[in-house]
């Protein structure tokens, strides 16, 4: 399926017609309501994020995604609800066309002006493909951050500079080394949603533990227009590239907070 989109004619609402999961019973992303969420309790996170080898910012058509070469790589993130350790795989953002919209996932129906998913996979994978291929329930876990607007986020910035260079689809730059993975995370990793989900493009496989944070990240206004400046495969301006809440049927929402 190579001409999915977020237009009227190839959006989230037609991704069934390709992968029948769309309609399946653990899609992401969903409305985090207060009422439908339980309170739960995990062990703290663990993270290790080693630099990575030669890093890449790049255009991907549909959203700018960071990525390395290996996939061997020395990355860990275990604990909280996870019972295996995982491995950081990538990270990608969605957003909007203006601030009142972009997040994938919405707190009591609203949304955020953009989204960071960072994904990870279980270690005993060679990387995300195989995990998603194993049929793993939770072969992949995904930390999902929401952006605001606010202050400069420096710990992106090595990141956000790079997007007037990643105008054109399939374009990609190399990261520079003062770019720190580990950086953009929050000291504390502590106040979270979890579910059991999927990924919230085609395939739209469900196999991710998702891990969504209630504080947002903040980055300024000119780093969010950024964003908007970058076209996406079909030459359209890349905004709105968000896949709207699912419902959520039979799964439980854990809140690690009140
Ligand atoms: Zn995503």
């Amino acid at each position: 399926m190579t001409t999915w989109g977020y237009r009227k004619d190839n959006g989230p609402d037609t991704w069934h017609k390709s992968c029948p999961v769309a309609t399946g019973e653990r899609q992401s992303p969903i409305d985090l309501k207060d009422d439908t969420v339980k309170g739960g309790k995990f062990p703290p996170f663990s993270v290790s994020y080693p630099k990575l080898s030669s890093p890449k910012f790049c255009n991907n058509g549909h959203s700018v995604q960071y990525q390395a070469d290996d996939s061997g790589n020395s990355t860990e993130l275990s604990g909280g609800p996870l019972t295996e350790k995982y491995k950081f795989g990538q990270f990608h953002f969605h957003w909007g066309a203006k601030d009142d919209e972009g997040s994938e996932h919405r707190v009591n129906g609203k949304m955020y002006p953009a989204e960071l998913h960072l994904v990870h996979f279980k270690a005993k994978y060679a990387g995300i493909g195989e995990a998603v291929q194993s049929g793993d329930a939770d072969g992949l876990c995904v930390l999902g951050f929401f952006l605001k607007v606010g202050a400069e986020n420096a710990s992106l910035k090595p990141i956000t500079d790079l997007l007037p260079k990643l105008k054109e689809p399939k374009s990609s730059e190399p990261v520079p080394a003062s770019f720190d993975l580990k950086a953009i995370l929050p000291s504390a990793l502590t106040d979270y949603y979890t579910y059991e989900g999927s990924l919230t493009t085609p395939p739209l496989a469900q196999c991710v533990k998702w891990v969504v944070f209630k504080n947002p990240l903040e980055v300024s206004a000119a780093q969010m227009e950024a964003f908007r400046g970058v076209d996406d495969r079909f030459g359209n301006k890349m905004v709105g590239n968000y896949r709207p809440p699912c419902p959520l049927h039979s799964r439980t929402v854990s809140a690690t907070f009140k």
